[in-house]
């Protein structure tokens, strides 16, 4: 630089609209500025940060593992990697044996949709109306919408069928001998955490086993705890044939995983499958962080008390119902929730927005507690006057 300061954000892509706070630091769930203005997360970074923010344990094992060693790949055995791979499994429970280490929650699902299409030979992925799993090709094939808005591909990868989210009559139907996999979020998060009935995900599951399809669950969003449970499949009793997850696996450090049955991993050997970065070892070392923290801090009853508290003390001021599970909430608002949100973080208050126009959606760290709620309940019914 010629000493002159650069106007911000002058060579950055202009794809997301961002909200009038620079964070430059965090602790526990809260976020400050430069100036020192503090700010309750309540959307964790897109659901990221699932131990909140300078949690001790996880910086100082990062830091540990950085030091020893930064990186290293797939072509070597780690030990940290392994340990990883262990306690996601056992963590996930829900009959899955084997896991694939990746870096994102859409790389996750385009090697769940490619893992499901070589092992049926089958060429059609039934999906939900109003899902969203990801960006790239196959992720973004199956996100509903985007062919019409964002997709940006000239044609899909495979057969797409979306369904009603709603009859699982619909979906049984669909599912036939063409369908290689239903993908499926047990709790559709951008929708505005939509809860998909314990009926319908039933269906799904015996639809599946009846065509000889792959049920895939894509927790990306709802995994890790952020249900009440390690899972959707363990909180509505689903075996699927394969899950994905991403977001706070490892707490902030980007990490990604496909986990499968047995059976399934059984068909992939040496060079059917690939990643660089995938099971590096700081995304190792954290996600074994963050696994034992949840038990050992007992973070699952946690949410489920909070999540509880919430639907219990905030419908007040413009909101008038709720809607998805544990700490991936929906709150129905009687005026646009950008309003909401915007006159939420006017009081020092982030939560998010979503697909739907009239949910304002809450991802907070699992570390949260009841008085963080408290302030939200006077927050939100100091606002009610000021929106139309
Ligand atoms: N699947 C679900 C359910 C998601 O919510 C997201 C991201 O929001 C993705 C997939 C894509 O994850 P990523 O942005 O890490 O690629």
């Amino acid at each position: 630089m010629d000493g002159q300061s650069k106007r911000f954000g002058a060579h950055l892509g202009e794809v997301y609209a961002q909200l009038p706070f620079e964070p430059v630091r965090g602790e526990g769930v809260y976020l400050y500025d430069q100036k020192g203005r503090r700010v309750l997360d309540l959307y964790g970074g897109h659901a990221v940060a699932l131990l909140g923010y300078g949690h001790a344990a996880l910086t100082s094992v990062i830091a540990r593992q950085a030091k020893e060693m930064v990186f290293q790949s797939n072509a070597v055995p780690l030990r940290v990697r392994d340990e990883a791979a262990d306690k996601l499994i056992e963590f996930a429970g829900a009959g899955l044996k084997r896991v694939f280490f990746v870096n994102s929650g859409a790389e996750a699902n385009e090697n769940a949709l490619r893992i499901a299409l070589k092992v049926t030979g089958r060429t059609k992925i039934v999906a939900l109306e109003h899902g969203f799993h990801g960006r790239t090709a196959a992720a973004a094939a199956v996100s509903f919408g985007s062919s019409k808005g964002w997709y940006g591909f000239p044609r899909l990868p495979f057969d797409v069928v979306f369904v009603a989210r709603d009859d699982p009559a619909a979906l049984a139907k669909a599912v036939d001998a063409s369908t290689a996999a239903v993908i499926i979020e047990p709790v559709q998060g951008l929708a505005g955490a939509y809860d998909i009935s314990r009926e319908y995900l039933a269906v799904a599951a015996s639809a599946c086993e009846r065509a000889g399809a792959l049920l895939i669950l894509d927790e990306v969003q709802t995994g890790m705890g952020r249900l009440g449970e390690p899972f959707g499949a363990n909180l509505y009793g689903i075996a699927p044939h394969l899950l994905t997850t991403a977001k706070g696996l490892a707490g902030g450090f980007p990490a990604g995983a496909v986990l499968m049955r047995a059976e399934i991993a059984h068909d992939f050997k040496v060079g059917a499958l690939g990643t660089t970065f995938g099971g590096g070892p700081i995304a190792c070392a954290a996600m074994c962080v963050v696994i034992d923290t949840i038990r050992r801090d007992n973070l699952l009853a946690r949410v489920r008390d909070v999540s509880a508290y919430v639907r219990e003390r905030c419908a007040v001021g413009p909101v008038t119902g709720f809607q998805g599970a544990g700490f991936l909430l929906g709150l129905r608002t009687r005026v646009p929730a950008v309003k909401v949100r915007d006159a939420l973080l006017a009081r020092d208050i982030l939560t998010g927005t979503s697909a739907d126009p009239h949910v304002l959606r809450l991802l907070p760290p699992l570390v949260l507690e009841r008085r963080h709620i408290d302030d939200l309940v006077n927050a939100l019914g100091e606002i009610n006057a000021t929106l139309q």
